[in-house]
């Protein structure tokens, strides 16, 4: 079986069906609830307040589809947009590009992530893959962005569109990294 090894040791490689790491790079404007996905993500616990100036990378071992894959999360916080996009465009394998379901504006604020991910996207080897996740679906009620809306927009950027709640059954946050993970695979 293989073993997630150093970092370092695949990092110049384009042999992405060799990996067994996947760095996953959370995007979004703040407050869509990156970091209460990843905490979720990592520690099955829905953490209400998080640090929202803090970015950070973490990793965790997982079996995804009987294969061990050291998963590397980071999560970034932009405050309003995209601001110095290099430190993760060569980085990750996928983006995840997260807006609340109860705030339009941090739905319209994926389009800036989604563009600068599909310029790359045009230049590289292989194409990274996108999901565009929806979160805070417990917030039902206050609703603002419309399934239709999520889904359009995702198909327009040809990725992958999911909603999830931070705070509610840990399965369905983790089948939304694990969809990452596959994609990434498939490539
Ligand atoms: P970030 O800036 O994107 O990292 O957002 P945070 O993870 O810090 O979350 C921003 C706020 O939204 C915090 O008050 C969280 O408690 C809240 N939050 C995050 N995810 C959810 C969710 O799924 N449902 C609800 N109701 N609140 C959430
Ligand atoms: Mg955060």
């Amino acid at each position: 079986k293989p073993r997630a090894v150093n970092a370092s040791h695949f990092s110049a490689s384009n042999e992405r069906s060799l990996h067994p790491e996947c760095n996953l790079v959370l995007l979004g404007c703040r407050g869509a609830g990156k970091s209460a996905l990843t905490v979720k993500f990592l520690t099955r616990r829905f953490i209400s307040e998080y640090d929202p100036f803090l970015e950070d990378t973490y990793s965790k071992e997982e079996i995804v589809d009987q294969e061990p894959v050291l998963v590397r999360v980071m999560d970034t916080a932009d405050l309003d947009g995209p601001v110095n996009p290099e430190r993760y465009l060569h980085w990750a394998n996928a983006f995840l590009v997260v807006y609340s379901i109860d705030n339009r504006q941090s739905f319209e604020a994926c389009c800036q992530y989604l563009e600068i991910i599909a310029q790359y996207n045009k230049g590289a080897v292989h194409e990274s893959p996108v999901l565009l996740i929806g979160n805070k679906l417990d917030m039902e009620r206050y609703r603002q962005v419309s399934i239709a809306d999520g889904s359009a927009l995702a198909s327009r950027h040809g990725c992958l569109f999911r909603e999830v709640s931070a705070c509610l059954d840990f399965r369905l946050v983790q089948k939304v990294f694990y969809d990452a993970i596959q994609e990434v695979r498939r490539e």
